[in-house]
């Protein structure tokens, strides 16, 4: 089945102003706007919350949405210096990235949490994404499989997945900012096992229908190969989200077609 790709920058903390957020934006669209960007792919930007309504109103004459990196699992109340999923919703924001592996390990964020947060997002109507994926120590222990089955099995317990509100992101932790990219047919490998998850806690149709995308240092040079294999729809992009013409290089060299 041929599912939409979807590439995700994540600009996690950065830029540091609103003048160089609104630069880097610019020149990704003027770069974007060069080539015909094909209707098989869409594209997500995943702000800093600051941002968000700001570049929102940048790309308003585009296809390009935009997400946020995280959200608080309550929807009001005495929460100082959370953010909610219907703040979002209300600002206009489609996509949020739910269980980073930044958030969990310098923020504490278990599956439990994550689970609560997934929730909410559904709840008003955000397109989630949500990350898995293995430390360094876990690959070497070779429980890399365990470990993305428990994540799953705990973040997605009573979340009903339709195949079109939730969306995967595997992101081997060891790769994330490391410039040490997982190889095309591994990530391949645990995308599939991740797709195999979701037939076994929902139905084939839902795995079949769900996007999974490969995060960890991927670059423009890397893309290609991750997007010829079966069960990778696309890429949470970090660092190379940050450099224009990088960026754009990378969506042009996503675009083949399996
Ligand atoms: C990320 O932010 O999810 C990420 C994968 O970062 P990088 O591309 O820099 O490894």
């Amino acid at each position: 089945m041929s599912r939409k790709k979807l590439i995700a920058a994540n600009w996690k903390l950065n830029p540091s102003s609103k003048e160089e957020a609104v630069d880097l934006i610019s020149s990704i669209k003027i770069g974007l706007n060069k080539i015909d960007l094909s209707s098989e792919i869409n594209l997500t930007f995943c702000l800093p919350f600051i941002y968000l309504e700001l570049i929102k109103n940048s790309l308003k004459d585009t296809q390009f949405k935009i997400g946020a990196q995280n959200c608080y699992f309550e929807e009001k109340g005495a929460f100082t210096g959370e953010i909610s999923a219907l703040m979002l919703k209300n600002s206009g924001i489609d996509y949020v990235i739910l269980g980073h592996n930044e958030r969990r390990s310098l923020f504490n964020e278990s599956n439990e949490i994550i689970n609560k947060k997934l929730s909410v997002v559904l709840k008003n109507n955000l397109l989630p994404i949500l990350c898995v994926g293995e430390t360094l120590k876990e690959k070497e222990a070779g429980i890399t499989e365990e470990i993305i089955l428990s994540q799953l099995n705990e973040s997605l317990a009573y979340i009903n997945c339709t195949g079109e509100n939730i969306i995967i992101a595997y992101e081997p932790v060891w790769a994330i900012g490391t410039g040490k990219t997982c190889s095309a047919e591994d990530a391949n490998t645990i995308c599939k096992l991740i797709r195999n998850k979701l037939a076994d806690l929902y139905n084939s149709s839902v795995a079949e229908k769900t996007l999974i995308l490969y995060g960890g240092s991927v670059k423009s040079s890397t893309i290609k190969e991750q997007m010829e294999k079966t069960d990778i729809d696309g890429a949470l992009v970090g660092g190379a989200s940050l450099i224009a013409d990088e960026f754009v290089q990378l969506v042009i060299n996503s675009q083949n077609k399996k």
